[in-house]
């Protein structure tokens, strides 16, 4: 079981060997999750070796094209990858934190060279509370405040037999990601492109909380422009295990 991040950055302007936002999660039976779908997601899990065959969901934070920029080709991928191995249609559920989103990704898919009829993709609106669970993996969805509430956006907690993985999403501070601290979490996938690292690394230390791996992904131009000197910030308050995402960085489980 492992962890694949694809994309480490966060709505900037295109920066070199960095693409937006995307993770996923390969289980030990081989299936697929995949968190956000930021624009290359698709290419950098091939390129990678990640068979996208094997994605059996795909899960949005929400609507922010850092987020969802990729996920159309995502799917394209998929259908492109089935047909070059003349293997039946592939079939991928999208959960989603506003259904509408999906339309217009099927809509074009139907006027490409591939129809969204050649691949069963099942639309299903994230609601707050457990959303998928099968295989061992259970997924819950905790809505969060991201830019002020105005549209949907969650944080999710992945229980992958006894890992426990919190992802933040976009949010408006670490703190509305308490709920799923009640037990510890062994990784962290904490945003750092609306916040400091250092302020968030010292303040999650502080309260105590317990993560055996704090990652820090969705970087913002913060960290980007001021790499070395943000990461020993952060050395100098956190004396635990963490990272900063690089694109097709992965971590085992
Ligand atoms: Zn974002
Ligand atoms: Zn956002």
């Amino acid at each position: 079981m492992k962890i694949t991040l694809l994309g480490s950055c966060s709505g900037t302007e295109p920066f070199p060997n960095r693409h937006h936002t995307s993770w996923l999660l390969e289980s030990d039976s081989g299936d697929i999750d995949v968190f956000d779908a930021g624009e290359c997601c698709s290419h950098t899990a091939h390129v990678n070796g990640i068979d996208l065959l094997k994605i059996r969901n795909v899960f949005i934070s929400h609507s922010h094209m850092d987020h969802v920029g990729g996920l159309l080709n995502l799917l394209w991928t998929q259908m492109k990858l089935s047909s070059v191995r003349k293997l039946p249609a592939p079939s991928v559920d999208l959960y989603l934190p506003e259904p509408e989103l999906g339309r217009p990704i099927l809509s074009i898919l139907d006027l490409s060279e591939f129809k969204s009829s050649c691949m069963k993709v099942g639309i299903r609106e994230i609601h707050a509370g457990e959303i998928f669970a099968a295989s061992g993996i259970r997924v819950e969805a905790l809505p969060n405040r991201h830019l002020g509430g105005i549209r949907p956006s969650f944080s999710f907690l992945v229980e992958a037999g006894k890992r426990r993985i919190v992802y933040s999403g976009d949010v408006t501070s670490w703190r509305e990601l308490i709920p799923f601290f009640s037990a510890p979490c062994d990784i962290l996938l904490m945003e750092s492109g609306h916040h400091v690292p250092s302020k968030t690394a010292a303040e999650l230390r502080e309260a105590g909380i317990e993560i055996g791996k704090l990652v820090f992904l969705h970087h913002g131009r913060r960290l980007l422009d001021h790499y070395e000197e943000e990461i020993e910030a952060v050395k100098a308050v956190y004396d635990r295990p963490f990272l900063a995402a690089e694109d097709g960085m992965v971590i085992p489980l």
